[in-house]
């Protein structure tokens, strides 16, 4: 809707933020009669509006420009979507099952309860319906996956397919910058027109400020809308019997906290889990072509034990200019192989926690990098080289500062022998969780089993914010069956948000 003055809107349910948890509850709430009105702050954009522009693209489609920091040592550069879809629109659509030993971690340690895999297993087979999570169509993987693959066969590592929300995706390879196909089933093709189509409204370019509060009781929300250039523009008000924050975990507790709302437990904006990631730049002879078919076509699952997960991820060749170590002519030789690299990435299940302070009302992360997490991803870097080496890898960057180049094989067991201090580590990480864990206990946890906030009423989070825990996959499954969950537990209550 364009908004042309200030407005008030009434509803049954208003959900903040229109990504993985936010537009997954309004279909599933709309389908079942509510009325339902959800608010983005970003663009409602739509598959033909995406192009192999990766800068356009980001700063269209990410928070500030996809340049976030959590800040720490080292500090963590982080992404967050903003646009209609939020962060499903830009991610790499890996649609992964919450492990059974977290689901039983979090029945175990938060006292959730209905959370194992017996009882989510109805809502992941309903999320897989809704986004067509499925194998790539084989055509679709490049080279650069094709030699991963070959890496880890070689050394006898357990590596699978990677399964991904997409209908005959031809691996166009620009996920990361919005789906030009429209063959990845982000929340912007799947559930918010599912949304829309039961009846749901959708107010894009609105920014809430604040949760309205009567009391205890959430009545409804007050934001603005973003007009050209983020200026504030007309106000809007929703006024409705169940408010809903689904705005990502860094986002959420800023909104939760410049609203007044405190928490027994004091733990909103605790918890902050990362799956630090870091990557690596591999130099083939051969002609690799990365940017030929889809990315992470495979995860290598050999050390998911240990909590690390390895996937080739082409970048375009801007952001790895920028983002590599490596400077002046010596990082233009390098740029030069630009089509015969493989770049690899992993993700590292981790131990730290951090935290997101509301400044002035802004989010600002902080987290710092756990001695035992930097160990990990060190190991996980000499293992992901080995494997690169055995695929016949001729050179290999590392993401260690002052680390030099790794040229055999040999070499990756030197990583092992320096001191690479937590400083010298270029990590970036896109799976930012646990700000509003669930959990039984109100002293420790922000949200009950479901999200609703502890000690308010009415008021409910449903994103990433709600993991107790870090799940060592991609998370994107996790919360839209979280939030698949959530709806039914509202549905069963019905006619108190009617
Ligand atoms: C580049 C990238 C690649 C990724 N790859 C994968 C992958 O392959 N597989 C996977 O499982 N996960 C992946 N992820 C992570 C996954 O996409 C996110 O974990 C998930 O989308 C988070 O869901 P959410 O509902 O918590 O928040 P989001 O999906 O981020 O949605 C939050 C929305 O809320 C809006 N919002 C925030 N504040 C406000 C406000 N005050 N007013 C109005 N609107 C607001 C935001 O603009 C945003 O659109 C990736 C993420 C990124 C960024």
């Amino acid at each position: 809707a364009t908004i042309h003055g200030d407005t008030v809107y009434d509803a049954d349910v208003v959900i903040v933020g229109s990504g993985a948890g936010g537009a997954t509850l309004a279909a599933e709430l709309a389908e079942c009669g509510l009325d339902v009105v959800m608010i983005e702050e970003g663009r409602y954009y739509t598959t033909r509006d995406f192009t192999a522009d990766a800068s356009g693209m980001i700063r269209q489609l990410y928070r500030d420009g996809g340049a976030s920091m959590a800040i720490g040592d080292p500090p963590v550069l982080f992404q967050e979507g903003r646009t209609v879809g939020g962060s499903t629109v830009v991610n790499g659509g890996m649609s992964w099952r919450t492990p059974e030993r977290i689901l039983e971690r979090w029945r175990r340690e938060a006292g959730i309860a209905n959370i194992e895999m017996r009882d989510m297993e109805a809502y992941f087979a309903r999320v897989e319906k809704r986004i067509n999570v499925r194998h790539q169509d084989p055509e679709s993987i490049g080279h650069d996956n094709a030699l991963l693959k070959q890496g880890a066969d070689a050394k006898g590592w357990r590596v699978i397919p990677n399964l991904r929300n997409q209908v005959h995706c031809p691996g166009s390879n620009n996920c990361a910058f919005g789906c030009p196909t429209g063959a990845k089933q982000s929340a912007l093709v799947s559930y918010v027109p599912r949304a829309l189509h039961f009846g749901a409204r959708l107010l894009s370019d609105v920014k809430v400020d604040k949760i309205l509060m009567h009391g205890k009781r959430a009545i409804g929300v007050s934001g603005h809308v973003v007009g050209e250039d983020d200026r504030k523009s007309h106000r809007v008000v929703v006024r409705a019997k169940l408010v809903v924050s689904a705005c990502g975990a860094i986002q959420t507790p800023a909104l939760l906290a410049r609203s007044g709302i405190r928490t027994p437990s004091g733990r909103l904006g605790k918890n902050l889990s990362l799956h630090p990631n870091v990557k690596l730049v591999a130099t083939f002879d051969e002609p690799v072509r990365g940017w030929e078919g889809v990315h992470q076509a495979y995860q290598v699952r050999e050390f998911e034990g240990e909590g690390l997960l390895f996937a080739a991820v082409n970048i375009p060749p801007g952001v790895l200019a920028m983002t590599t170590n490596g400077r002046g002519a010596e990082l233009g030789r390098l740029m030069a192989d630009y089509d015969k690299m493989v770049v690899a990435g992993m993700l590292c299940e981790d131990t730290a926690t951090g935290r997101v302070r509301s400044i002035n009302g802004r989010p600002q992360a902080f987290y710092q990098l756990a001695q035992f997490d930097a160990e990990k991803l060190i190991r996980g870097v000499a293992l992901l080289s080995e494997l690169l080496f055995a695929a016949g890898a001729r050179s290999i960057i590392t993401p260690f500062a002052h680390v030099p180049a790794l040229e055999r094989h040999d070499d990756t067991r030197t990583l092992y022998d320096r001191t690479i201090k937590r400083s010298q580590m270029e990590v970036v990480t896109v799976h930012m969780m646990g700000t509003a864990a669930m959990g039984r206990d109100r002293t420790r946890a922000v949200t009950d089993d479901h999200g609703f906030v502890h000690d308010a009423d009415r008021l409910m989070v449903c994103d990433a914010s709600l993991f107790p825990t870090p799940i060592g996959v991609n998370p994107m499954e996790t919360i839209m069956a979280l939030a698949t969950r959530a709806a039914a537990h509202v549905l069963d209550n019905v006619s108190r948000y009617q």
